[in-house]
């Protein structure tokens, strides 16, 4: 038995300190977890819960320690936002996971970027269509190495943010999620089979907004370290 076509190479990023990969399956990413975000795009976070999508594995970018990666600009939109978020990654799995056994599967975490066609999201939203083209277009993931939860603790509050040509447009702390982390995994767990290798997105602090070629993106969590890129 042979692959009739090369195989595609597995999606990996970086792990923080090492030449090691982490290998990833699946990137989940949580909508609406922050009030002031949600508030933003025109919901009400006491009357609407997060919600989950999914993104490529392949549409993730790594972002090289300690230098400037690059968010290749897409086409079709006009509109590309910045979504600057905490990212777990998961070493373990199952189904319909108890809250209080959840950041056992939590192996580290990572700084990343849920990159939105804003545009398409918009006209998929008035048409009730999919959202995929606004999610999980090519490079839409670029994230920072894993660092071990081995090594920071579970991270339950600490500043992330995000600014753009060094001016500050994403200002929070993870300790306002809506959903906690263990709070997602129990909720994901019980709509998905989680398995090691998957990745999730846990949602994006106010003050998301366009970046156009040639801005700089320079954001991170407190504990986690920095992630920056060009827009090319
Ligand atoms: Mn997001």
């Amino acid at each position: 038995m042979a692959f009739v076509i090369p195989q595609p190479p597995v999606a990996a990023t970086d792990v923080t300190g090492t030449d090691d990969e982490f290998p990833v399956r699946r990137i989940y990413c949580v909508g609406r977890n922050y009030a002031e975000h949600a508030r933003e795009m025109g919901h009400d976070p006491d009357r609407e819960p997060p919600f989950i999508f999914q993104k490529s594995p392949d549409n993730l970018v790594r972002l090289p320690p300690g230098s400037e990666g690059k968010f290749p600009y897409p086409p079709v939109s006009e509109n590309v936002h910045h979504e600057i978020e905490l990212v777990a990654a998961l070493s373990g799995g199952g189904t319909d996971i108890p809250e209080v056994d959840a950041l056992d599967l939590v192996w580290g975490y990572a700084v990343g970027l849920d990159m939105t066609r804003r545009d398409l999201q918009g006209q998929a939203k008035k048409m009730g269509r999919p959202w995929d083209a606004s999610k999980a277009f090519e490079h839409s993931a670029p994230m920072g190495p894993i660092t071990p939860a081995a090594d920071t603790g579970h991270i339950t509050e600490g500043r992330i943010w995000l600014d753009v040509n060094c001016e500050t447009r994403q200002d929070g702390n993870v300790n306002q999620l809506i959903w906690s982390l263990p709070e997602v995994i129990a909720h994901l767990s019980g709509l998905f089979e989680l398995r090691p290798g998957d990745l999730i997105f846990t949602g994006t602090p106010a003050g998301v907004g366009a970046v156009q070629r040639g801005d700089v993106m320079e954001g991170g969590v407190e504990g986690l370290g920095l992630i920056r890129l060009k827009v090319t």
